[in-house]
């Protein structure tokens, strides 16, 4: 077989993997580059191979990296099915939707400042449109976790629980050619055991070749015991002093963290009756696809479903759905929690939030995800006394907690503990996904521990296997 690195190599954003038999070909995911450098164009750029050529397409998860670019893949001629999970399928369209709504809007954007300056155009147009969203959407196909799945004479595929989002999969692939049988093992973004919500990731049968994400390869996380504790005793000691507290939050997967974790302190009376807000419509419905996948929860969440202890649904929980209802927090004097995007503090309601709320001494800004380098988000947790927000200078007076236990993406123990067990004795391992020196870090390691080829692709970079 071969396989080829398209994206996803050498950094985090942007997964894209060929793989090619005798006579089938399959990408396994196809994800939006993302970043505040110059990688944005690269989502413009022609793809590597013929879109009409390709047999199928797996995808892993429902994160604009991983299923970004599907609508332009159907765009210029891919007439296959895209395999995934439920979940993911129902997540997905909410995530397409969305990025094809920004990208409407951003063209529209460019049309004005193009006319505007008289530039010479014509200005680029969406890379896809809410109806080229659609008709990709139109060629998933869900499977259940664990369900055998043949696709080709040569190919068959199980998606194992990665418990890193909801849905999000593990691929275990079967390969045949010239009558023997191979297993080819993709982790897709891996999770963590012991996180509230999700199950703990299943691992793939041993391969014969294996393809690992590597996204905290250099550092392991703080426990998951340890970081609730924090953020319990954060929100009750703001909550104390009549603080509001703000919670930038990634829309899919960590706002129903968070509300898992609200929602027990709100029952035993740790929130002494202060309203919870999430304030994102699309976080609102992403806990819609969450209320109709329970099956991938679980036992623990299950459980409290069953008894009537929903962590989505407590009393003092409102999703705020229009633009007036989430300005009238503004006016809220008496202590609240309010949920918002984006993750980063990029943009989203959050900046509304902060804004009014940073230079509040009794205020906090809880974050409890990954803040990438010249993000808003970045520039808090880094202890900045001052940033701008709406062109307006804003000294930073609220407290700033970081918790970094939250995150979905296993430690570097939990990568080591994957390939040890996945990658066999004399078979190879490439490590993607993930920045150089996790990367570097990772891969020093295990080649050190795995008596397996480990190779670190760089983007573009072809094998045969
Ligand atoms: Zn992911
Ligand atoms: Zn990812």
């Amino acid at each position: 077989m071969n396989l080829s690195f398209l994206g996803g190599a050498g950094q985090v954003t942007g997964s894209q993997y060929l793989v090619e038999t005798g006579s089938t070909r399959f990408l396994v995911d196809c994800g939006f580059n993302q970043g505040t450098d110059d990688r944005g164009e690269i989502n413009r750029h022609p793809f590597a191979f013929d879109p009409g050529s390709m047999d199928f397409v797996l995808l892993t998860h429902a994160h604009l990296d991983h299923c970004g670019l599907l609508p332009r893949l159907v765009r210029e001629g891919f007439r296959g099915k895209i395999h995934c999970t439920g979940a993911t399928l129902d997540l997905a369209t909410i995530v397409l939707l969305d990025s094809a709504k920004i990208q409407e809007e951003d063209a529209r954007f460019e049309e004005r400042r193009y006319r505007r300056n008289r530039l010479p155009g014509p200005p680029p147009g969406p890379i896809y449109t809410i109806l080229q969203a659609e008709q990709a959407l139109a060629r998933f196909e869900p499977h259940a976790y664990e369900e055998p799945v043949s696709l080709s004479p040569e190919v068959a595929v199980r998606f194992l629980d990665a418990g890193h989002i909801l849905g999000a999969a593990s691929l275990d692939i079967a390969l045949t050619e010239e009558g023997v049988e191979r297993r080819l093992a993709f982790s897709g973004d891996l999770g963590r055991h012991d996180r509230p919500i999700l199950n703990d990731p299943v691992l793939p049968a041993r391969a014969e070749v294996a393809v690992l994400e590597s996204t905290y390869g250099a550092r392991t996380h703080d426990p998951w015991d340890e970081t609730l504790a924090n953020f319990q005793e954060t929100i009750v000691s703001t909550l104390g002093r009549g603080g509001h507290i703000l919670i930038p939050s990634f829309t899919i997967g960590r706002v129903q963290d968070v509300l898992y974790c609200l929602s027990e302190m709100a029952r035993s009376g740790q929130l002494g009756g202060a309203q919870v807000f999430v304030d994102s419509p699309m976080a609102a419905e992403s806990t819609e696809a969450f209320l109709r996948h329970q099956e991938y929860f679980d036992a623990e969440t299950r459980k409290r479903m069953a008894s009537g202890r929903s962590p989505f649904e407590f009393p003092g929980l409102h999703f705020t759905d229009s633009l007036e209802e989430s300005m009238a927090l503004n006016d809220m004097e008496e202590p609240f929690i309010v949920i918002a995007g984006a993750g980063m503090c990029s943009g989203g309601r959050i900046r509304h939030h902060l804004h009014h709320h940073l230079e509040h001494p009794q205020d906090e800004i809880l974050i409890v995800g990954y803040q990438a380098e010249e993000t808003l988000g970045h520039e808090i947790v880094s202890g900045a006394e001052n940033v701008e927000i709406f062109n307006q200078p804003h000294e930073v007076r609220a407290h700033v907690t970081y918790l970094d236990g939250f995150s979905a993406h296993a430690g570097q123990n939990g990568l080591v503990d994957w390939a040890t067990k996945v990658v066999g004795q004399g078979q190879r391992l490439f490590l993607v996904h993930g920045e150089q020196d996790s990367l570097a870090a990772l891969s020093a390691l295990l080649t050190d521990q795995l008596q397996a080829e480990v190779t670190v692709p760089a983007r573009g970079d072809s094998f045969a296997v």
